[in-house]
């Protein structure tokens, strides 16, 4: 998904932006070593300096929002609501929440063992930083792609290199610029360029890497990382499913249904790109969702709407050729199913009457595009749902909770709704994670620093007496494997005293040995 003028043209007016240099070899190994030099430090610090530190971050990326929303308004053409809220506006709250998970996941933890089996031990887990971490994003959120990695990485000890898509390099560099003015020297450092520069990001020795972006590049990554035996989370496409049943809210679930379809000019992971409908209520459904998708407005320069261009010609290619296809398979436009202004703008489109050999149900489309397939009912939308390679996000919008509930539980995905959808990406609490080609990693909550951090045990023995199963072996040591047997088997209480008169033989046994 790489066009040859990337990031080089404004999706707003087609006007040209000016060029960023991509990073050479050599600058990309540079910024892994002085990301490492600048970590050790940052890692002994205290946890709570760490936390400080990124509030300050947070605090200062919200003070300079109009630089942020300025960047973003150039290079994604959307409005500044529309910037805004995708990808700046809860930033501070963002930061409490991925401390609060951090002090769970990063807390050393105790194990408790058996004072009668393992006498005078000590055991304790501990998160150690990986080192330097390299978060390679795509473009459609220029800024919370980094986030959703970002803060954890650096909270967990780490250093970071970024490597923002060629499609968004200026706000990945604005991001960059506001780490270096807070954090320590060189320890978030930035490289630019397309998938050459993040292939050798890869190779220059980054400990652990965080990526997002498309099934073909994330597998490539994923190989690449597992050659070098170093971790690496990823987070690829989807193709959600919402399955809106006969009882639900009508008018809230189409509101909800093209919001979370259309938002970012369905250039989302997560949107809504296939509404399976039940037949009885499918009329009434598609009618309300056309008739307010005709009501957005389309930006145009100089006057911001809800739903900004595509951000890439590429990318516009994509929705005009799933569109096409879905037309000439028999699709009823319902609405939009057109370009619009100067540059990459797509009218939010809803297509009716679907079926599943249409690109617009299987391949993830990235687009103003809600794809209706009618169904006679929940058990057909549910399989029909998850016959798809991906498993992001899906949703079930109902009257019925119980019955939603139980039917999102059947979706194959890894975050599953009932009568909303993809709100929960947001959230750094909660896991955001797929299955089938979307990707197993995870992104947010205490589970995701397994990319962040090793764990470490330490062993402590405080006991001044050979243990039992040391050297030599004899006739007490099977005696005492004979009796932890029987006690494994539930044997009384006189196991116990047996293994207490063979321990003390088996102690004399061994200071013998090597008295
Ligand atoms: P992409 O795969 O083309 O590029 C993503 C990033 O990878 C870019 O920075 C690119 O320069 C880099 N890259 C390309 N080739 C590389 C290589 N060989 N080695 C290392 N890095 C390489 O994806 P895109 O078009 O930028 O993003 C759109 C895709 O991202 C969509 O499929 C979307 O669903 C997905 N996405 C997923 C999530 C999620 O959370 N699951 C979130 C956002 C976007």
């Amino acid at each position: 998904m790489s066009d040859p003028a990337a990031g080089t043209v404004s999706p707003l007016d087609g006007s040209t932006l000016p060029p960023v240099p991509s990073s050479n070899g050599e600058e990309v190994k540079v910024a892994v070593v002085k990301a490492r030099e600048a970590q050790r430090a940052w890692a002994a610090r205290p946890s709570s300096e760490r936390e400080a530190a990124l509030q300050a971050l947070a605090t200062r990326l919200l003070e300079r929002r109009s630089e942020a929303l300025e960047v973003m308004g150039q290079e994604m053409g959307r409005g500044p609501v529309d910037n805004l809220f995708h990808d700046l506006v809860s930033a501070r709250e963002f930061v409490s929440a991925v401390i609060r998970a951090g002090r769970k996941a990063l807390a050393p933890e105790k194990i408790s063992l058996s004072m009668l089996d393992w006498p005078g031990k000590k055991v304790t887990v501990e998160a150690v930083p990986r080192g330097v971490v390299g978060i390679i994003a795509p473009w459609n959120y220029p800024l919370a792609n980094f986030f959703k990695h970002l803060f954890p990485a650096l909270l967990a000890g780490n250093g970071v290199v970024l490597k923002p898509s060629e499609h968004t390099p200026r706000t990945g560099a604005w991001l960059w610029k506001q780490c270096v003015e807070v954090l320590p020297k060189d320890l978030v450092q930035l490289v630019q360029g397309g998938g050459a520069v993040g292939a050798a990001l890869l190779e220059a020795g980054v400990d652990a890497l965080a990526f997002t972006g498309s099934v073909a590049t994330g597998k490539k990554v994923a190989a690449a990382a597992g050659a070098r035996l170093i971790p690496c989370t990823v987070e690829l496409g989807g193709k959600d499913a919402a399955i809106v049943l006969a009882d639900c809210n009508l008018s809230r679930t189409v509101a909800g249904v093209l919001f979370w379809a259309v938002h970012n000019a369905g250039q989302d992971c997560s949107a809504i790109e296939r509404v399976y409908v039940e037949e009885a209520i499918a009329d009434r459904f598609v009618e309300q969702l056309a008739r307010a998708a005709k009501k957005l407005r389309v930006s145009v320069p100089g006057a911001p709407g809800e739903v900004g261009p595509l951000q890439n010609a590429a990318q516009l290619a994509i929705v005009e050729a799933h569109v096409l296809d879905a037309k000439a398979k028999g699709a009823v436009v319902a609405a939009g199913g057109a370009r619009t202004g100067p540059g990459y703008g797509y009218q939010p489109t809803v297509l009716d009457r679907c079926t599943d050999e249409m690109k617009a149900v299987r391949e993830e489309t990235f687009g103003p595009v809600i794809a209706v397939v009618r169904v006679k009912d929940a058990e057909e939308a549910v399989r029909r749902a998850n016959d798809s390679q991906y498993g992001l996000n899906g949703s079930v919008w109902t009257a019925d909770l119980a019955r939603g509930e139980a039917l999102a539980r059947r979706l194959e995905v890894g975050v599953a709704f009932v009568n909303n959808h993809s709100i929960a990406g947001a959230l750094p609490e909660i896991p955001w994670t797929g299955v089938k080609d979307t990707g197993p990693g995870v992104a947010s909550s205490r589970h995701a620093y397994a990319t962040f951090v090793r764990r470490r045990t330490v062993f402590i023995d405080k006991n001044a007496k050979p243990d039992p199963l040391w050297f030599p072996f004899n006739d007490d040591l099977m005696a005492f494997g004979e009796a932890l047997v029987a006690r494994g088997l539930g044997a009384g209480a006189g196991v116990f005293l047996k293994l207490g008169g063979l321990l003390g033989k088996r102690v004399k046994a061994i200071q013998e040995l090597v008295g």
